[in-house]
């Protein structure tokens, strides 16, 4: 890595523009270490450098620069098609830097099926320093992004109903009234979907999930390749100090190197449960996005017959997260959509009953025995 750390946090040279993303992942600012020709970026478990003469040198404390972070951020940025990343100590802390950038007053849109830690950061929290929420279906064509608008934060697909928008045309409606458009694409992932290629101003992750996919890390991310606003973000990381350790860092960046390789299985692995799901009487409803490893469904029957659902998979582990190497299931209105009030979630069509399965990259046919297992389970009472 170079010796210079990377202006605004953004990422060092290592990177050939011709790179798909299976290659970026592994590749993209992630040279061997200069000193040693360490494969592998060092983890650079120090606060401070030493400096050979006052002021001189370009590291200066780890807060405000780390060798293993700039790696990541560079990677997470080519990833994504962007000239800046920053990464910070969870995928909230990213959200939260975007929203903080904003000025007092300002007014967003964000759509009505947001991740539930999102939703209670924005109401709760920012809407008592006066920014304004209104919160919208960001799935519906005819969607209108009034003036005065200051930024549309999407989620697309949405968590954990799984709709997409159309997020070309939601840019071009929000930057016409001169809003920018901030995606948190944890969900779909660099690899089935860049959301500065279709327009977006601004991309976040919660390195948490897929990124790292190995359920070992909190972390997040924003990326963008507009420098203003990438000043402003790498202002903030360094104010606020929100700062994900070098030791998280270099698992996201060994995580990352799969990255396109899990992603495959997920989605293979999810296409065919959904296929079968949808073959089932006692389904009522499958959500899945035709990409993707997450899928989400509905039993026929009650709360109880849900409960004894996700209580008897032994493979898919009931708990809340996501996008790691092994399957998870969950109940969100009870675990973690619970902080949306039961009102609005009934409002969004978030069914108490709503199963949502984070779909592993273990052997699909042991998958799918479990999920037989539990259906007995459910049926039995
Ligand atoms: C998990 C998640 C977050 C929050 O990220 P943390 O790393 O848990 O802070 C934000 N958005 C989405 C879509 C998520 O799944």
């Amino acid at each position: 890595m170079s010796a210079q750390p990377p202006s605004g946090g953004g990422p060092a040279a290592h990177l050939d523009p011709s790179w798909g993303v299976g290659t970026r992942a592994i590749h993209a600012g992630q040279p061997p270490e200069p000193v040693t020709g360490a494969v592998m970026t060092p983890i650079f478990q120090t606060s401070t450098y030493a400096q050979p003469h006052p002021g001189a040198w370009p590291w200066e404390y780890s807060r405000t620069h780390n060798p293993t972070r700039s790696a990541l951020q560079a990677a997470l940025a080519a990833l994504e098609g962007a000239t800046h990343g920053l990464c910070f100590s969870s995928g909230l802390a990213a959200i939260d830097t975007v929203i903080r950038a904003l000025p007092t007053g300002a007014k967003v849109l964000c759509g009505d099926d947001v991740y539930g830690g999102t939703y209670r950061l924005f109401t709760k929290e920012w809407g008592r320093f006066g920014l304004q929420f209104t919160f919208v279906d960001t799935t519906n064509p005819e969607l209108v992004v009034p003036e005065g608008t200051a930024l549309v934060w999407l989620e697309s697909p949405t968590n954990p109903l799984l709709k997409t928008s159309d997020i070309a045309a939601i840019a071009a409606k929000a930057h016409a009234v001169g809003a920018l458009v901030v995606v948190d694409n944890t969900f779909a992932t660099p690899v089935f979907q860049r959301p500065l290629e279709l327009g977006a101003d601004v991309v976040v992750h919660s390195t948490t999930k897929y990124l790292n996919g190995h359920s070992d890390v909190i972390g997040g991310v924003i990326l963008t390749s507009d420098d203003a606003l990438a000043a402003r973000y790498a202002f903030l990381q360094n104010a606020v100090g929100a700062v994900p350790g070098p030791m998280d860092c270099f698992l996201v960046l060994r995580g990352l190197k799969t990255l396109h390789v899990r992603m495959e299985r997920h989605q293979q692995s999810a296409r065919s449960i959904v296929a079968w799901l949808q073959g089932r009487e006692d389904v009522a409803r499958v959500h899945y996005p035709g990409f993707g490893g997450m899928v989400s469904f509905v039993l026929k029957g009650d709360l109880d017959a849900a409960t004894r659902f996700v209580k008897a998979t032994r493979l898919f582990t009931l708990a809340e997260s996501l996008g790691g190497v092994e399957s998870l299931i969950e109940l969100p209105a009870i675990m973690t959509h619970a902080s949306i009030p039961a009102e609005v979630r009934a409002a969004i069509g978030l069914d108490d009953g709503l199963i949502r399965l984070s779909v592993g990259i273990e052997e699909e046919a042991d998958l799918r025995r479990d999920l037989e297992r539990a259906f007995a389970a459910a049926a039995a009472v």
